[in-house]
């Protein structure tokens, strides 16, 4: 096995002891990277040299090290809407196509003191907002399962990357889904936290009440060591949360005896893919057989959750984008008369359509005479689906259900349709409207492309979720597989 097929926590490890240096693991991966991204495309900034030579100082540093930091010369790639110093961040979107951030996110500043190695910036839809990539003002990256379909969105590249064997972790964030879909589609681990649980400082905002940073991984341990990293209270966050950290990789190789699980009948609805709900509940048996409980819950508020996330995202996105006016930083206009005219022209050929739409409907939500009916109603509903999940967790320790209604699909096959696009969130988007921790993991193959399982935990009990992910995928033991 070539160190480029291990998860981030095994290539931890094998540092640790001293059977390899950085460099090592860093250039079995330089070498993957070489043979797949020219067609895979999951980098808007490809840093896997600077990353070579990088792990090669921290070989030199190594031996004179008293203890060795949690990610000491292990390579991550970053998905492009997370501020990195020096280093450009573009959002895949015009605007911001020669932005440079002065200063790191959170994330990045913790990475950095626990010794990680950045391999490069990943592709996404533009500003976070699609389910395909396609999206991205650049490219759209491959499904490394089927070069002719998505890898899901919006972080598509970050999930294409640790799918494709690139590079074996890397972060995304997830508004809607982002870390999960994409996940879900390329056969990989992803974490979407607990609202606050993350600090969101120098994640570039798009919806800001539903907006999470999370780990992508080969293996679940992968997300445990990624999570205990990045999170805990941020002074510079003021919606981090205060929760106590704990070692979630502690909670791995735990056994879930007793432990309650729903299934949301909701979430199962008639017209399901047969494939994708046998793969699922056939998860939910095995863990059955481990001797967890099983239990069938209600939760009735599910269906209007992606009416509601299409008013409040958007709402969101109009007010956070308002500051893109080509004054202060980003793109600018070449050509204009007056003030005005600068904001439009710069607005009109920075933004692409989809981000465009957004900013039409979220202001139009938002607008004196249509508050009341969209904006406010929507929240409403919020707290509802917020109130399904808390009467569920009085009864179950967790829950089970498809990540995505079907697998990848080709590109090309939904960008007219942006009611199609939005319809593939349907599963992941009242996670983020209820602020929930979920995580989505490989559990097989329709037509030789990966399904994902998605389990949803209560707020910041993101242990449960790793422990009874951990258990499943070793029964399942998907995460050895490569596509060709
Ligand atoms: N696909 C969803 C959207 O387009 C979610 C995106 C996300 O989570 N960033 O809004």
């Amino acid at each position: 096995m070539s160190l480029w097929q291990k998860g981030l926590k095994e290539l931890s490890d094998l540092i640790r002891s001293g059977e390899v240096k950085p460099s090592e693991v860093v250039l079995s991966f330089a070498e993957r990277t070489g043979e797949v991204e020219p067609q895979l495309k999951s980098y808007v900034t490809n840093l896997i040299e600077e990353a070579v030579e990088e792990a090669k100082k921290k070989d030199e540093q190594l031996p004179k090290l008293e203890k060795i930091p949690s990610l000491y010369g292990l390579p991550v790639a970053v998905k492009d809407n997370i501020s990195t110093r020096g280093i450009r961040t573009t959002c895949s979107s015009r605007m911001l196509e020669n932005y440079i951030p002065p200063y790191d996110a959170t994330v990045i500043e913790k990475m950095k003191a626990e010794g990680y190695i950045l391999t490069g910036k990943t592709n996404l839809d533009e500003f976070a907002m699609g389910s395909s990539t396609e999206n991205s003002a650049f490219f759209t990256t491959k499904n490394p399962w089927d070069y002719s379909r998505v890898p899901g969105g919006s972080s598509g590249g970050s999930a294409a990357a640790v799918g494709s064997g690139i590079v074996p972790a890397a972060l995304g964030s997830d508004t809607g889904g982002s870390i999960r879909q994409p996940a879900a589609f390329c056969g990989v681990v992803g974490l979407k936290p607990t609202y606050g649980r993350v600090s969101r400082y120098g994640l570039v905002a798009f919806a800001s009440s539903l907006d999470q940073i999370g780990p992508i991984g080969r293996r679940v341990e992968d997300t445990a060591l990624l999570l205990n990293v990045i999170g805990g209270k941020d002074r510079r966050d003021s919606t981090s949360a205060d929760a106590p950290m704990e070692d979630f990789l502690s909670y791995l190789g735990k056994d879930i005896k007793g432990l309650r699980i729903g299934l949301p009948k909701e979430f199962f609805p008639e017209g399901l893919d047969a494939t994708i709900k046998g793969l699922v509940l056939d998860a939910v048996k095995q863990l059955e057989k481990e001797g967890a409980e099983v239990v069938e819950v209600s939760m009735p508020t599910t269906e209007y959750a992606i009416e509601a996330y299409y008013i409040i995202a958007p709402s969101e996105a109009s007010s956070n984008l308002a500051r893109y006016d080509g004054v202060r930083y980003g793109y600018r206009t070449k050509d204009y008369k007056d003030l005005e005219e600068m904001y439009s022209k710069t607005r009109e050929e920075g933004f692409g359509a989809e981000v465009k739409r957004r900013i039409m409907l979220g202001t139009y939500s938002l607008s004196s005479g249509y508050y009341d009916a969209y904006y406010l109603k929507a929240q409403k509903v919020r707290t509802l689906i917020y109130r399904d999940f808390m009467e569920a967790f009085k009864q179950v320790d967790l829950l089970a259900t498809p990540t995505t209604p079907d697998v990848a699909f080709k590109i090309g096959e939904k960008t007219d349709d942006p009611v199609q696009m939005y319809l593939s969130d349907i599963f992941t988007v009242s996670v983020n409207m209820a602020g929930v921790p979920a995580i989505s993991l490989p559990c097989g193959f329709k037509d030789g492309l990966p399904v994902g399982l998605q389990l949803i935990g209560k707020p910041f009990d993101e242990g449960t979720l790793l422990q009874v992910a951990h258990r499943y995928e070793a029964l399942a033991g998907l995460y050895s597989r490569f596509p060709e």
